[in-house]
């Protein structure tokens, strides 16, 4: 395999991913679990892999692409037992390397343990020295492996106590979903940054990041994980371990602003509704003179829907999307990003030509997508264009698993509210309020993690650190010695 370089580390701190568990005798695991991560590949389209058990080892496939690349018939049929667990990764920049992709499967001669993670540490970098001191070889060099080997090769003599013993040392995001040759297992960090339900399919179990996924494979929803919570299920059934308290959560806003699927219910909240109600409170904190309000397909049409009942001003479909595009958001240069803009959206002239339009779109990053977005409508003979965001201006990078771009990058951080206004090229900008979005969400917003729009994160990180300085020491310690990468994880 290649060489590790920098965008292969710069990569691999970006574990925003969907994570699918079932312990399920009798059940066909393998494709029900690619059937559930089917319906989580927004939460990741870099990598999938799937992990099943049969009581006596594990056998695994993982491989670059989208779900549906990464399986064939043969391959589900190869992947024998009565529990799977399975992973989607995300990452947004660089080139994609296999040996990040999970679930990652570690083993001492104590323990084998397959892991998928959502998330993102912020004292992997400790950690793993700790480990390394121990006498621990890595074979990657993601967060999700010093979770494992701290699984597996920690204190405590059963895999639940060290568990345990390893959550109260763990600082960030983590949603984990791991299976033994016997045993599933579901835990989730204190604050519950990350989302993780658990569901029920006739007598079988299972753990998906998000509620979609339930139903997709036809199971009921049965509840969250609950932060700190340790969900053991093996033939004698399933036993929950409450195994770290914490004083507060810190739910990631971000999940009901974009990334979670609408038809998730996080929360006890379909996501669909909070996204209304965002639209809703956005319509009236920034009110516009308009004729018609359009939503960017998909993410920001519940919110589009919103603003338009709440003003009274009609909505309309004024920008069709290729569905079949990726996303524009990971094109690797400004160049290409405009011409992805391009490929991904058609306008509809129809619609738009002597309009004033509001325009509601979920968020913006670095601004690059909404540039583009706005000087289409104009193109299509939109007469004015009011920009609205259902969420505040993102001034900080997210160190709990989605990336967001460094802060250099995110264009709210650069400039003010009219500056990006000017810079999109649009009549008027407004973003949602802070206050405004915690009540759409109606979580308190004391339980809820805002740290890239305030820079106030749950868990101390390092504000001036780039967030791929760790990878970066890495790659001092890897250049020090082998400097080749990891392919099999087995
Ligand atoms: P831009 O305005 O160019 O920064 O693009 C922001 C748009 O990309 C948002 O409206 C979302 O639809 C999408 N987006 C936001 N955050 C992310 C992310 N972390 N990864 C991929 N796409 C994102």
């Amino acid at each position: 395999m290649g060489e590790l370089d920098h965008d292969d580390l710069h990569q691999s701190c970006h574990e925003a991913c969907g994570v699918f568990g079932i312990f399920g005798p009798g059940e066909d695991v393998a494709r029900i679990t690619f059937f559930g991560l089917y319906a989580l590949q927004h939460r990741g389209q870099e990598s999938a892999g799937i992990v099943t058990a049969d009581g006596e080892r594990l056998t695994s496939h993982m491989r670059m692409g989208l779900v549906a690349q990464v399986f064939t018939e043969e391959d589900l049929l190869g992947l024998r037992g009565h529990i799977a667990i399975g992973h989607t990764r995300y990452s947004t920049t660089g080139s994609s390397k296999i040996y990040n992709a999970q679930p990652i499967i570690v083993r001492s001669p104590t323990c084998e343990l397959a892991v998928a993670h959502n998330g993102n540490l912020v004292n992997a970098s400790a950690l793993r020295e700790e480990l390394v001191e121990q006498g621990c070889q890595f074979r990657t060099t993601t967060d999700t492996e010093v979770i494992a080997r701290l699984f597996c090769e920690g204190p405590g003599t059963h895999l639940v106590d060290r568990i345990r013993l390893a959550m109260s040392r763990l600082q960030g995001a983590y949603s984990l979903v791991m299976t033994t040759k016997d045993q599933l297992l579901a835990v989730r960090d204190p604050l519950g940054v990350r989302p993780l339900c658990l569901g029920r399919l006739n007598s079988a179990w299972i753990v998906a990041s998000e509620s979609c996924a339930l139903a997709t494979v036809g199971a009921e929803y049965i509840r969250e994980v609950a932060p700190g919570e340790i969900v053991k299920i093996d033939e004698r059934g399933i036993e929950s371990i409450q195994a770290v308290t914490s004083e507060r959560q810190a739910t990631c806003l971000f999940e009901y602003i974009y990334f979670a699927r609408p038809d998730s219910v996080l929360n006890n909240r379909l996501v669909y509704q909070a996204r209304q109600e965002m639209g809703r409170e956005l319509a009236r904190e920034h009110p516009a003179d308009a004729d018609i309000v359009i939503g960017v397909p998909d993410s920001a049409v519940p919110g589009a829907i919103g603003y338009a009942e709440e003003s009274g001003i009609p909505y309309r479909e004024g920008l069709v999307k290729n569905r079949y595009i990726g996303r524009t958001f990971i094109q690797p240069d400004q160049r290409l990003r405009d011409i992805g803009i391009h490929l991904k959206f058609n306008p509809l002239p129809e619609v738009l030509a002597g309009q004033r339009v509001v325009v509601v779109d979920d968020s913006i990053v670095r601004g690059t997508t909404k540039r583009p977005i706005v000087r289409l409508l104009r193109d299509a003979g939109a007469r004015e264009v009011h920009v609205r965001i259902h969420a505040p201006p993102m001034v900080h990078p997210c160190y709990l698993g989605v990336d967001t771009a460094r802060r250099s990058e995110l264009v709210a951080a650069r400039m003010s509210v009219p500056e990006i206004c000017e810079y999109l090229g649009a009549d008027s900008l407004g973003y949602l309020s802070l206050e405004g979005l915690v009540r759409a969400v109606r979580v308190a917003g004391g339980s809820l993690c805002n740290g890239c729009f305030t820079g106030n994160y749950p868990v101390p990180v390092q504000l001036d650190l780039d967030k791929f300085a760790f990878e970066q020491a890495r790659l001092g310690e890897r250049e020090g010695g082998e400097r080749k990468a990891r392919v099999s994880m087995v």
